[in-house]
């Protein structure tokens, strides 16, 4: 017998394709799967858990098929394709700042990946071992993060002081658990995450922690804060909460760190 794979392609009976990976947890119980736009097919397992994963995925194919299916369709809604095949973009589209970069993959012996961005012609060339896609991975991700520090917290200044808001310091940071965040003092974190939504939804969570700004809680003094900021706030809230799919899985830090 083969050794047993951790991580693959799986395609269901309907056709639809999905990247797959085993992921022990010492805390899991029973086996679980987890499917998502950034990570795709996700096989939470305990430690110790020895089946063969293969044939776990081929005895929950109907419900692979429909989860997978949904993803495609919220993605589809919202104007974006859903890559759950995990390959590398040809295309990275920064919504919110209305910039679509075009990524080339040039293979060189250089042991280090190489990254040049063209601001005018908005091409993204990646150069050296582009075959190995976690270190690709990283290399765009460090392109995102540059790209939303020189973007965001300007937009941010821009919209406080449209509001003659006084802003203390605003900082971006790769978190994936929340957009956005804003400390008893004042200071407001942005995810990078926000260059993949339309300027609407980004510019709505840039209002959501300006509200913070009076109001801590999200009590109904908040709320029409808010409300006054953003006066489809309640529609961006709900289009924010489906918005994880449309982030690339490269954006997500793998849990061995790199
Ligand atoms: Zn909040």
């Amino acid at each position: 017998m083969s050794p047993r794979r951790l991580s693959g392609m799986y395609t269901t009976r309907q056709g639809r394709k999905v990247a797959w990976r085993v992921r022990f947890s010492s805390r899991a119980k029973h086996v679980r799967l987890v499917l998502s736009g950034g990570d795709g097919l996700g096989i939470v397992a305990p430690n110790r858990w020895c089946d063969d994963p293969e044939s776990l995925l081929i005895d929950h194919d109907a419900w692979i098929d429909r989860m997978v299916a949904r993803l495609e369709r919220v993605a589809a809604e919202s104007g974006q394709r859903v890559d759950t095949e995990h390959r590398l973009p040809a295309t990275i589209a920064l919504r919110a700042v209305h910039e679509m970069w075009h990524v080339t993959y040039t293979p060189s012996p250089s042991s280090r990946i190489a990254v040049h961005a063209d601001r005018t012609s908005h091409v993204l060339g990646i150069f050296g071992p582009v075959g190995e896609k976690e270190r690709v991975a990283r290399a765009l991700r460090r392109f995102v993060a540059r790209r939303a520090e020189g973007a965001l917290p300007l937009r941010m200044r821009d919209i406080a002081a449209s509001k003659d808001l006084p802003l203390r310091s605003v900082r971006v940071y790769p978190a994936r658990s929340r957009w956005g965040s804003c400390s008893t003092q004042g200071d407001i974190m942005l995810s990078t995450r926000l260059l993949f939504l339309s300027p609407e939804l980004a510019e709505h969570v840039m209002m959501h922690e300006l509200a913070h700004l009076s109001h801590m809680d999200h009590g109904s003094r908040f709320h029409a804060r808010l409300d006054a900021f953003d006066p489809l706030a309640r529609e961006h809230a709900r289009g924010l909460r489906e918005a994880g799919p449309l982030v690339p899985w490269w954006m997500d830090v793998r849990r061995d760190g790199s």
